[in-house]
């Protein structure tokens, strides 16, 4: 079991790029700042390494996933620690400790799935259906769930035969190398590789012609520049992109009953969560009931620094993040929108913490509801005609995921059924499963993850015919 201390000294570098706590502004170290050259490198030796990896059966690759689960179980303080300290979240509540957690979880989910493999068979045809691996995968991660994100993108590529270079969000580096160090305890040689740095680094990687897969989950524009990059070599992408996800509240939910839910379906990892719910549509009927009772339930959740044991909310991962919240909640205060509670940072105090916030009578189109806030702002919408509270619901380009919330299961089913998105939850939202397929319509990008349907995307059908 290492320390968090030795975690750290193991991964971080003399000099380089600064990576610094944002919920304190201490320095915690320094990464490489990769090069075109190195990503070279590391494709080149990648793909080296696949071949032999390629060879393994499937039980063998899921024998290596469930040891990558334990090797992360036995250095889960370590790991947790350290991206408390560099993403910004708190060890408790659905954070640091559970996001390491949900790391082994996924390996070992996804070493546990059947092979995809099948044969279609009738009276006229009998096709083998094998699905192999493409290669070397390209793997591009955003800042907010730094070790989970990589390990939805790293479990079924090597369960399907790849190898993997990793470019992690220049904001967590240190995060994604302590991890990939630990599961590189078990993996073999140059199965598995990191390359830090900024953007450039993941535009060298996007654009490799030796890369014959890349995953990205990130914001759309990046999104969009990486389906540029990657055409000129037909790469198949996976692209899981921002969201603007809506829950509408039906007239016969229970306020107290549902309050903790949509709490945490709006405010986990202090919002900065790709399906979080960013925008809650609430009739008329029970509109001051479910204010009441979600200001209840923000008041009951403490917001600090990560490493102090009560706190539930940390800070917003950098600046820009704080500034573009910030700018969202001031746009709906100026327009006359009524605070609930929150708002008012502290523009002094160390760290970029932003108090969870909500914002009542809000005009349906103000920019607090129509762009991604990515931070703890939630406006709650007024409605008269579930109708139109629906149409409002589809009406962004962006389609990830949604929610409905009703204690009749007919009357939540009968509003699914019309929202345009991934995924729909009912009485919940954003509660993801390794077992349950997960991805975006619209500019929430395209490429499914999780469950069969994953691995799926991580191989090519051969088929044998006849
Ligand atoms: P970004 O798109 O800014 O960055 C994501 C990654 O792409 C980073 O590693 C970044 O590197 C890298 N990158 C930047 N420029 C390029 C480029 N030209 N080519 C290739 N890679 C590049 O997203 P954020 O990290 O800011 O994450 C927040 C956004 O991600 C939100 O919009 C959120 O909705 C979305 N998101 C979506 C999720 C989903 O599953 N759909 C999950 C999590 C987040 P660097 O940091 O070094 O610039």
């Amino acid at each position: 079991m290492t320390t968090y201390s030795e975690l750290l000294a193991s991964v971080s570098t003399e000099s380089g790029q600064e990576i610094f706590n944002p919920a304190t502004g201490e320095s915690l170290g320094f990464c490489p700042v990769g090069t075109a050259a190195d990503v070279d490198a590391a494709v080149a030796t990648a793909r080296k390494a696949q071949r032999e990896f390629a060879k393994l059966s499937h039980e063998q690759r899921s024998e290596l996933l469930m040891k990558a689960a334990d090797a992360v179980e036995a250095n889960a303080e370590a790991l947790a620690e350290l991206l408390s300290r560099e993403q910004g979240k708190p060890l408790n509540g659905p954070n640091a400790r559970f996001e390491v957690g949900a790391c082994a979880g996924w390996l070992r989910a996804t070493a546990s799935f059947e092979s995809p493999d099948y044969v279609a068979v009738d009276a006229d045809v009998k096709a083998t259906v094998t699905y192999r691996p493409l290669g070397v995968v390209g793997a591009i991660g955003p800042w907010n769930w730094p070790m989970m994100i990589s390990v939805w993108q790293i479990a079924p590529a090597l369960r399907m035969g790849n190898a993997v270079v990793m470019k992690p969000s220049e904001y967590t580096p240190l995060s994604v190398l302590a991890l990939v160090k630990v599961l590189n305890e078990v993996l073999p040689e140059n199965i598995l590789q990191v390359v830090t740095g900024g953007g450039e680094v993941g535009a060298a990687l996007s654009s490799h012609e030796g890369v014959d897969k890349l995953m990205f989950t990130g914001s759309t524009a990046t999104g969009k520049k990486i389906a540029a990059a990657s055409a000129d070599n037909l790469t198949r992408l996976t692209l899981e992109l921002g969201g603007n996800d809506a829950g509408i509240v039906l007239d016969d939910a229970d306020p107290a009953a549902i309050a903790g839910d949509l709490f945490w379906g709006a405010f986990i990892n202090t919002g900065q969560t790709c399906a979080a719910m960013k925008r809650l549509y609430v009739p008329e009927s029970l509109y001051d009931a479910v204010c009441a009772a979600f200001v209840d339930v923000v008041a009951a959740s403490p917001m600090g620094v990560g490493l102090d044991e009560n706190n539930v909310l940390g800070p917003l991962q950098n600046k820009a993040q704080f500034e573009i919240v910030d700018r969202l909640v001031k746009a709906a205060v100026d327009s006359g929108a009524r605070v609930l509670t929150g708002a008012n940072p502290d523009y002094d105090a160390p760290g970029y913490f932003y108090p969870a916030t909500l914002i009542a009578d809000i005009d349906p189109e103000n920019p607090l509801v129509v762009e991604e806030q990515f931070g703890p702002a939630l406006p709650i919408i007024k409605y008269t005609d579930l109708d139109w509270a629906i149409e409002q619901a589809n009406s962004l380009d962006v389609g990830l995921g949604s929610s409905v919330w009703s204690s009749n299961r007919e009357r939540a089913l009968e509003v699914a059924g019309q929202l345009e998105a991934g995924t729909t939850w009912i009485n919940a939202h954003g509660a993801v499963d390794p077992r349950v397929p997960f991805g975006g319509i619209k500019s929430s990008g395209y490429g499914v993850e999780f469950a069969v349907e994953g691995l799926k995307g991580l191989g090519y059908p051969h088929i044998v015919n006849g």
